[in-house]
C-alpha cells in the first residue's frame, strides 16, 4: 500500500443506527487502525427530504459508546473540512457542468408529468425497463435531444434542471472488490442517474465521487445494496479524476433475519422481540422510541465482538475478540462474501462472556444508573461492586443485575410463603429467634462465621441445616434465587441481616 490509508463511514442522517451501519464502522475503523490509517466519519445529508433532526447527534453518540472514535468528522474537525455534504454544496456543481462540457452529462429539464408519461410510454412499449436511459433519451426533454440555443434559453430562463449523466450502452465496467473479486457490469442496463438535483444538491453518486476524491479516501467499505450503482460511480472517476485515482472497495455483506430470508430490517426487530439499532432512538416526529442494545444492557465490547463475527472470521475457532485483538487479526479478505444470519439468542451469549470477562469496574458504573433510576438511594459504590461480583455469572444483560441484585439494596416486601410454609414450624420460628441474637456476638462479619454460627446453631437444636438455609434465603431475598446466602448476608450485613429476620419473624403468620 503506498497511499495513507484513509477510509470514512458515510452515514445519511436519517435515522436510528442499524447494526448492519454499526459493523460498517467497525470494518472501516479496524482497518484504519490496523494500517496506522485515518477514520473519517462524513455526513452525507444531501438529500434534505430525507433528513432527521438529531440524527447527526445520535450517530456520534452511537460511536462514542462503542468506542470507534474518528479521526476526522464534523464533531472532530479536521484538515478536510467540512464534512457534512449539505456545507460542501457549492463544491460539486463545478464537477457537473465539467462533465457536461466533456460530454459525458447532460441538462435534463423534464418535468414529473413528462418522467411520468415517459414510463407510462416504456410500460405501454412492454419494455422491461423504465429506466431514463441511452434507448428513451433522444425522446426527453434535455440538452442532448434540444439545439444549444434552445438549452441555453432555458437556462437563462432559469427553468429547474438536474444533470444526468451519459451512460454509453455497450460498454463494459469492471473493478475488483475486495471481498468479491472481479466485477462486470453491462453499460446497457446502467440508467442515466441524476448527479446534481433541482435545488443545486448533488445525490449521491456524484457527492460520494467527489468527496472521497477530496478527502483523499484509499479505501471504501460499503453495504452491498450499492453494489449496484458501482458502474456509475466508476464511471464518474474515469471521466472525473482518472481511474488511478479511485479508492479501494469492498462491498460488505448484509445482516439478515434469523431465518436467513432477506436483510434484517427494524420491523424484523420489532416483531421477533430484539433489537436492531445500537442506542434507543427516538423518532422525532412520532416521539417513538426503538429500543437500542444499550439500553437493553448491552456491554459495547460485547456488542462490537458480535458485529465482527458477524460475516468475517479469523480461520480459528475464537469468537470472543477484544478490540484490540480485531485490530491485529481483521483483514477485509476474509470477510464472506454471503450475507451473515443474526442471531440473538448467541449476541445475548457474547454480552454474558464479556460481563463474565470485564472488570467489573470497567461497567459498576452503568448498573448504579440503573439502580438509582429503580430508586435506590445512596448506593455505596464498594458494596455495589460486590454485589456485581457475587452476581455476574448469573446476568446476560447488564439489567439482569436488578433482578439478579435489587435485594441486597432493598428488602423484600413478598415472601415465597408457599416454599416456607410446609416447613415451618415453632423449632424452626425459635431457631431463628436465637440466631438474631447470636448474629448480634460475630465479631467479624463474613460469610465463613456467620455460615458457622448457622451451622453450630442447627446442628445443636438437631435441625435439618438445607432446610433451614432454604427459609434464610427467603428471609433475606424474598424467594429462593440469589448467590450463596451467608454471602448475602455478609453483603447486606449485620444490621440487616437481623433487620430481616425480625421482620420476616413478624411477617409469617403460620
Ligand atoms: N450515505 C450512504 C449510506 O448512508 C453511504 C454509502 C457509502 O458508504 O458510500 O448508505
Amino acid at each position: 500500500m503506498t497511499k495513507k490509508v484513509r477510509v470514512r463511514f458515510a452515514p445519511s442522517p436519517t435515522g436510528g443506527l442499524h447494526l448492519g451501519g454499526v459493523r460498517t464502522v467497525l470494518f472501516n475503523y479496524l482497518f484504519a487502525k490496523k494500517h496506522n490509517g485515518d477514520f473519517i466519519v462524513r455526513i452525507e445529508d444531501t438529500d434534505q427530504a430525507r433528513y432527521v433532526a438529531g440524527a447527526e447527534e445520535y450517530i456520534f453518540d452511537c460511536l462514542e459508546w462503542c468506542g470507534l472514535h474518528p479521526n476526522e468528522s464534523v464533531a472532530h474537525g479536521g484538515p478536510y473540512a467540512p464534512y457534512r455534504q449539505s456545507e460542501r454544496k457549492d463544491s460539486y456543481k463545478k464537477y457537473a457542468e465539467q462533465l457536461i462540457k466533456d460530454g459525458h452529462a447532460y441538462y435534463a429539464f423534464d418535468t414529473t408529468e413528462e418522467l411520468e408519461a415517459m414510463r407510462e410510454k416504456l410500460k405501454a412499449k412492454g419494455s422491461n425497463s423504465l429506466q431514463y436511459d441511452h434507448r428513451i433519451r433522444m425522446e426527453m426533454n434535455n440538452s442532448l435531444r434540444l439545439l444549444p440555443e434552445e438549452t441555453q434559453q432555458l437556462l437563462d430562463t432559469n427553468t429547474p434542471y438536474v444533470i444526468r449523466i451519459k451512460i454509453n450502452p455497450n460498454e463494459s465496467v469492471s473493478f475488483t472488490d475486495m471481498i468479491r473479486g472481479d466485477i462486470n457490469f453491462d453499460t446497457n442496463y446502467v440508467d442515466d442517474k441524476v448527479l446534481l438535483k433541482a435545488d443545486g444538491m448533488p445525490t449521491y453518486h456524484l457527492a460520494v465521487v467527489v468527496d472521497d476524491y477530496l478527502m483523499k479516501i484509499s479505501h471504501a467499505f460499503r453495504g452491498e445494496e450499492w453494489l449496484p450503482s458501482a458502474p456509475v460511480h466508476i464511471l464518474l472517476w474515469k471521466y472525473l479524476f482518472g481511474l488511478h485515482e479511485m479508492p479501494q472497495w469492498a462491498h460488505l455483506p448484509l445482516i439478515l433475519k434469523p431465518d436467513g430470508n432477506g436483510k434484517l430490517s427494524k420491523r424484523d426487530g420489532d416483531r421477533l422481540g430484539f433489537p436492531v439499532y445500537a442506542m434507543d432512538w427516538k423518532d422525532p416526529k412520532t416521539s417513538e422510541i426503538t429500543k437500542g442494545f444499550k439500553e437493553l444492557g448491552f456491554l459495547p465490547e460485547a456488542f462490537i465482538n458480535l458485529l465482527a463475527v458477524l460475516g468475517w472470521n479469523d480461520g480459528s475457532e475464537q469468537e470472543i475478540f477484544t478490540m484490540e485483538e480485531l485490530i491485529d487479526k481483521f483483514s477485509i479478505e476474509r470477510v464472506h462474501k454471503g450475507g451473515a444470519k443474526f442471531d440473538f439468542e448467541k449476541a445475548k451469549w457474547f454480552n454474558h462472556e464479556w460481563i463474565k470477562k470485564l472488570a467489573v469496574d470497567s461497567y459498576m458504573m452503568t448498573v448504579k444508573q440503573l439502580f438509582v433510576q429503580k430508586g435506590v438511594k445512596n448506593i455505596d459504590e464498594g458494596k455495589l461492586t460486590k454485589v456485581i461480583e457475587l452476581v455476574k455469572d448469573r446476568c446476560t444483560l447488564l439489567t439482569d443485575f436488578w433482578e439478579q441484585g435489587h435485594f441486597f439494596f432493598t428488602p423484600p416486601k413478598t415472601f415465597d410463603e408457599a416454599s416456607i410454609q410446609p416447613k415451618w414450624d415453632e423449632g424452626k420460628k425459635e431457631f431463628f429467634n436465637v440466631l438474631m441474637s447470636k448474629c448480634a456476638d460475630v465479631q467479624i462479619w463474613d460469610a465463613v462465621a456467620i455460615e458457622n454460627v448457622f451451622k453450630t446453631l442447627a446442628t445443636e437444636k438437631k435441625l435439618k441445616i438445607g432446610e433451614l438455609q432454604m427459609i434464610f434465603r427467603i428471609i433475606l431475598v424474598g424467594t429462593k434465587m440469589g448467590p450463596q446466602v451467608f454471602a448475602i448476608a455478609e453483603t447486606i450485613g449485620k444490621q440487616e441481616t437481623t433487620d430481616r429476620i425480625n421482620n420476616a419473624l413478624h411477617h409469617f403468620y403460620f
